[in-house]
């Protein structure tokens, strides 16, 4: 395909251009390497999903303080929005003010760049890899030549949901993130959501802002709802990496947050969460996330208070309800949906009659179910494989993705959300920024710097 001389001239591929791919290609382009930012939504480029929401209700869930794009200046953000103090730097600011924020970003970085970077509009389809170099084939035929290309994905839909499925849509929403989610909300009287994480709260905030009036039903198989930050900003104490292990571990947490509060406790764990998860075995990873992780994502993913103080007015105004249970039964009964779930803990049935219902039940990372393209060809070709736990893509601590036998590639790597399973923690902001800060330290061939912040 290429010489190998020639191939250090090629850029690095990145397949995705939201919040992980924008910000590696801005970190590769700091030193120097030449970049292909393949993005399949123009409205997307630099926002992803999580970023690329119109809607001003939706707000961060992380302090501004700290929202920087990068680990080593950690005030970027602040200047950016030209707040000075504490207490500005305390807000929740809403989500589509960031994603201005890293499109700027982008752009600077791009007109830095001149002809070192390129958007490339499209979506990647395939990969082809030869002896020094890979060929990314996007879906209307063109390619782009790269050394190594980068998977940075992103969340996926949730799961489908076995008892949804037969639901016609749109009394069924399967992607809660799909703009028609919010059409045709004038005479709905009350709507379901499946799944009960930050999600949820979107689309029932979003529901609320659109005008819909009537009730929400919220279930899940425990009933849990996020809580909230303080109304003030964190004071952690920084702790040493406890080095303990499962049920030590946990005794620990809860014996701190007795002690200092729940935040506390859990907030300074935060910069330990990844060594943890790589110290404990697969089984225990596997414990954790069968037995504690519901607990674990309502503390460490809170809401903004103001978000929170919404979602507890509509539930006082018997507006929102949550409920424990699971879904046994969803069928469509003159245009609407007759739903039957089983309270949990009790072995009778509920029925309830929904205008709609919604599919909130957090990104799925089961590559095989994934309806994505290049998914599909790439595990064909068994260049990737699940992560033991099937929270997305086999990689080591380096971005390396693993082929069908386990051996690391070189020129095949992912950032972001989809390497959960090697780093649990890496799904907000603060983590993904490090990542890739180190990511494009590796592919550039820089010395090592340890730790955020320098
Ligand atoms: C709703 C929501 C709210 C969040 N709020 C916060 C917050 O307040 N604070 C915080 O710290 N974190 C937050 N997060 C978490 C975190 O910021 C996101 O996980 C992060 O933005 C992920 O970025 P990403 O680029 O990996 O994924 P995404 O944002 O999903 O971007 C992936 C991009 O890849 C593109 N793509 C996918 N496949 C292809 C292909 N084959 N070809 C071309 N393009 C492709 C997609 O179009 C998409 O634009 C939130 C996450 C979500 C989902």
């Amino acid at each position: 395909m290429t010489s190998s001389n020639a191939a250090r001239d090629l850029p690095i591929a990145i397949v995705g251009g939201g919040f992980t791919g924008t910000l590696l290609a801005i970190n590769l382009l700091r030193y120097g390497v030449k970049v292909a930012l393949i993005e399949r939504s123009s409205a997307q480029l630099a926002k992803g999903v999580a970023f690329g929401t119109r809607r001003p209700e939706h707000l961060l869930n992380v302090r501004a303080s700290n929202m920087s794009a990068f680990p080593d200046d950690t005030g970027h953000f602040l200047r950016w929005m030209d707040f000075s103090d504490a207490d500005e730097a305390n807000r929740f600011v809403p989500r589509l003010t960031y994603g201005m924020y890293l499109r700027e970003q982008l752009v600077a970085a791009l007109a830095k760049a001149g002809p070192d970077a390129r958007i490339v509009d499209g979506e990647a389809c395939s990969i082809e890899f030869g002896d020094t170099a890979a060929e990314v084939r996007l879906a209307d035929g063109d390619t782009v030549v790269a050394r190594a290309v980068v998977l940075a994905l992103g969340n996926f839909p949730p799961a489908p949901h076995p008892v949804l499925e037969g639901v016609p849509e749109p009394l069924y929403c399967p992607d809660p993130w799909n703009a028609a989610a919010l059409e045709g909300l004038a005479g709905l009287d009350h709507v379901m959501v499946v799944g009960s994480g930050l999600t949820a709260a979107d689309v029932v905030l979003s529901l609320d802002s659109a005008g819909f009036a009537g009730k929400v039903t919220v279930l899940s198989r425990r009933g849990l709802k996020p809580l909230s930050h303080a109304e003030s900003g964190p004071v952690v104490t920084p702790v040493p990496d406890p080095d303990l292990r499962g049920v030590a571990l946990a005794r620990e947490v809860r014996r701190r947050a007795a002690e200092i509060g729940w935040r506390g406790a859990v907030d300074a764990l935060r910069p330990h969460t990844q060594n943890i998860w790589r110290r404990h075995s697969s089984i225990a990873q596997a414990s954790f996330l069968r037995h504690l992780r519901p607990y674990w994502d309502i503390h460490r993913h809170r809401l903004a208070p103001s978000v929170a103080k919404r979602l507890e007015d509509m539930e006082a105004a018997g507006r929102l309800r949550y409920v424990a249970g699971k879904l046994c039964d969803a069928h469509e009964e003159d245009g609407r949906v007759a739903v039957s779930y089983r309270p949990r803990g009790e072995d009778r049935i509920e029925t309830l009659d929904v205008a709609r219902v919604y599919n909130c039940a957090g990104p799925d990372g089961n590559l095989a179910r994934v309806e994505a393209p290049i998914l599909t060809h790439l595990l064909e070709q068994g260049r990737i494989r699940s992560d033991v736990h099937r929270l997305g893509v086999d990689a080591d601590h380096l971005g390396r993705v693993r082929d069908a036998d386990g051996r690391v590639q070189d020129r095949l790597l992912a950032a972001g959300p989809i390497t959960k399973g090697e780093a649990w923690e890496i799904v907000a902001v603060p983590d993904i920024r490090r990542q890739v800060w180190g990511l494009a330290r590796f592919l550039a061939d820089e010395h090592w710097v340890g730790g955020e912040g320098l």
